[in-house]
């Protein structure tokens, strides 16, 4: 036999149980040793072989041969003053993303990529700066969750309370949908990663038969939709993709996403200066989002000298978020964090692609 270079080992994160019964099966394995090591790989995150003590010593030198558990690895670490780190991925083809984590008293919350680069070119977005590189794997998308928690508690430890993931890191992940929704059911395996379906968040931008085709799924991550405009014309300036699926399309598909009897939909509205803060806009966007259950989460800009937009001041997101209450929506001032690492969407990797 030939030995096998390391580009070509199969990478098993990213398998679902049946499949890697089924490539157990190829190997002449019995199909409970793919049990016991989906439980090691995926509930107790162990990434090497080695530890995996339950399995036979043969079995580990061939899967060692001709497997790898993740190519992922942490390229660097940033740690903000608020305890917010933010880790630069290298995938296995060199390829780089981030993940951030930010942990708080009960929960940690950890913001995953989809995508390495963006297509939607947002233009207040740094991902869009770089373009689309290409699509990630269900692996390579679970596998930023495996790598930060286990920087953070360790292999093998239990996490101590529960954690959040949230697509909101690089890519448009209803973009990537096939793999997206793999990644998002391996999240939530209660034999594997077990988060709980109500903690996984997908976010969009708003490719509207995308969430048609969500709505249908049988387990659906809870949707939150970048809206940051209340009117085509702004929308169309702030977000191309609004040119293909404008509000009123937007707005139906987010009034026919089924959700919970309690459950909020959450839109993000990124406050910018002078461009979507005013009074009158506030306005607008209360009139968009009636007949929806809404929770909108105001977001600070967080700016860049690539970007062409200031934040807005704090006074005018409370003013603004003040007219939002009053007319019954929830709305939240998401606190920004990690802002001296450039925790925010997409800054490290694009910055690190630009050599700064
Ligand atoms: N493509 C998806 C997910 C990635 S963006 C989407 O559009 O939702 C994740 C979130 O980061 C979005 O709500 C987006 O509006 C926000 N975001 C992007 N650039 C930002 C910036 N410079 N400052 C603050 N928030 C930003």
């Amino acid at each position: 036999m030939t030995s096998v270079t390391a580009d070509q080992r199969t990478e098993l994160l990213g398998l679902t149980q049946n499949e890697l019964r089924d490539y157990f099966v190829t190997l002449g394995e019995k199909p409970y040793r793919a049990r016991q090591l989906y439980d090691a790989m995926c509930r107790r995150r162990i990434t090497v072989f080695e530890a995996m003590t339950d399995l036979p010593k043969t079995l580990r030198g061939i899967l060692e041969e001709r497997t790898t558990i993740t190519r992922t690895q942490i390229q660097s670490v940033f740690i903000s003053s608020d305890g917010t780190r933010r880790l630069l991925l290298k995938l296995g083809d060199n390829s780089e993303v981030e993940s951030v984590f930010m942990p708080e008293a009960h929960r940690d919350t950890i913001c995953i990529s989809s995508q390495v680069g963006c297509p939607l070119a947002c233009s207040f977005c740094m991902t869009g700066v770089i373009g689309l590189k290409r699509n990630m794997t269900a692996g390579e998308i679970v596998s930023q969750v495996v790598v930060t928690l286990n920087h953070v508690y360790g292999e093998g430890i239990q996490v101590p309370h529960r954690t959040n993931i949230v697509m909101m890191g690089m890519g448009e992940p209803l973009l990537n949908y096939d793999q997206v929704i793999k990644a998002v059911r391996l999240l939530i395996d209660a034999k594997g990663l077990a988060i709980a379906p109500r903690c996984v968040t997908l976010s969009t931008a708003g490719v509207v038969p995308r969430i048609y085709d969500l709505a249908k799924e049988e387990v659906r991550p809870r949707l939150a939709i970048s809206l940051t405009a209340s009117t085509d014309e702004l929308r169309n300036q702030l977000f191309p993709i609004n040119r293909k699926y404008p509000l009123a399309e937007l707005m139906e598909a987010c009034r026919r996403y089924p959700s919970g009897a309690r459950e909020y939909l959450t839109f993000e509205y990124v406050m910018l200066d002078g461009i979507n803060d005013s009074d009158q806009q506030a306005r607008e966007l209360v009139g968009l989002l009636s007949g929806i259950r809404a929770k909108v989460n105001l977001i600070p800009h967080n700016p860049a000298p690539e970007l062409p937009y200031e934040a807005s001041p704090i006074d005018r997101i409370l003013a603004f978020q003040k007219i939002l209450i009053g007319a019954g929506l929830a709305s939240f001032i998401r606190r920004p964090r990690g802002q001296d690492i450039s925790a925010a969407c997409g800054q490290l990797a694009a910055r690190h692609q630009a050599g700064a």
